[in-house]
């Protein structure tokens, strides 16, 4: 898979390490119980279809990404720098 960082340009993906989705979870209440927090530690969607993931420019210019792609296809369609984004990304 090839990523176009916006500064660097389209680059292989293991020069970017993949924090995971691009939306905020939502922390429980402290005393929320054992069954939300194991929710919000461990559980993530795994779609198949159009998803947005934060990705870190490792190996290049330290930014952080946010990559629209077709899990299904591969194919990537839109790489937008994360502090270009609405709040909707938590880093
Ligand atoms: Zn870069």
């Amino acid at each position: 898979m090839r990523i176009t960082c916006p500064f660097c340009g389209e680059r292989d993906r293991r020069e970017f390490y993949y924090q995971g989705a691009a939306v905020a979870l939502e922390r429980p209440v402290a005393d929320a119980g054992e069954e939300a927090w194991d929710a919000y530690v461990h559980l993530r969607d795994n779609p198949a279809g159009v998803t947005k993931d934060l990705w870190y420019h490792e190996s290049g210019c330290s930014s952080w990404i946010v990559v629209t792609r077709n899990t299904v296809t591969h194919e990537i369609l839109d790489c937008t720098l994360a502090c270009d984004t609405k709040s909707e990304v938590s880093i």
